[in-house]
């Protein structure tokens, strides 16, 4: 049985305050269920986070890190840094980390590495972009991106990764995939793991959508067969909000 996830991305939100009222709004709010639930806050704000939400079950990601362990450069975070305040998911390849900070595949297989030698979960996220899906060559972007940052990976690392499928036309522009997008492109991943590992590995790895998800499509998105939750970035800010998209599931 698949773990169903909604995972908040902050992206470079909320300074140290307004962190800690989130995160007392959000522990009033929730509600265990069996969706794992995981809030990725900005550097300044993860041990904050940990420390409030010691001793429950909504898990704290970092929402990115250097693939080496240490050195001269400025600026940077590195995977045992996070491990040495508690972190242990951290979301790697994010669009916006794609476009604006130049990161290729073949940097993501170099983190997805380091992160796994550290024994970190990955949330990675890949998604093909507008000019892709006109073209229709969606899955074969897609299918490119996961082969070359994931594929060289062996069959027990899988159990450390979450997949985001996270169409880039759709990532905070209020467009979302529509929920058949998403199914199609969902059981096109799974059956790329299927071909190039098993269709046991198949099964058992969560892919969650992420694009414009709200609490007003979150349900219908959410109830496809093949989606296992959702990335969540803008409506993930507000503690009500996210808790409505968590009580789609
Ligand atoms: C994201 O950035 O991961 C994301 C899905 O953003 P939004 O929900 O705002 O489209």
């Amino acid at each position: 049985m698949r773990k169903q996830i909604v995972a908040g991305n902050w992206k470079m939100n909320k300074d140290y305050f307004s962190s800690e009222i989130f995160v007392s709004k959000l522990i009033n709010l929730y509600k265990k269920t069996d969706t794992e639930v995981i809030i990725a806050p900005p550097f300044t704000s993860l041990r904050l986070s940990l420390n409030m939400l010691k001793g429950s079950s909504i898990d704290v990601a970092a929402q990115n890190m250097h693939f080496l362990e240490s050195g001269p450069f400025t600026g940077e975070i590195s995977a045992s840094m996070l491990k040495s305040i508690g972190v242990d998911t951290v979301i790697l390849g994010h669009s916006e980390r794609r476009t604006y900070f130049n990161e290729t595949d073949s940097l993501l297989a170099k983190k997805v590495d380091t992160a796994l030698a550290q024994g970190i979960r990955i949330i990675f996220c890949f998604g093909e972009e507008l000019i892709d899906r006109k073209s229709g060559n969606q899955n074969l972007v897609v299918k490119n991106q996961l082969k070359n940052a994931l594929f060289h990976l062996p069959k027990i690392a899988w159990d450390k990764i979450i997949l985001a499928y996270e169409p880039v036309w759709a990532i905070g522009t209020g467009e979302t995939a529509t929920p058949e997008q998403a199914q199609e492109m969902h059981a096109h991943v799974r059956e790329i793991l299927s071909n190039n590992y098993s269709s046991d590995l198949a099964d058992r790895v969560s892919v969650l959508y992420g694009g414009s998800v709200k609490s007003d499509n979150a349900k219908e998105i959410f109830s496809k067969p093949d989606v296992d939750g959702g990335l969540i970035g803008g409506a993930a800010l507000d503690a009500e909000h996210f808790i409505s998209i968590i009580n789609a599931i």
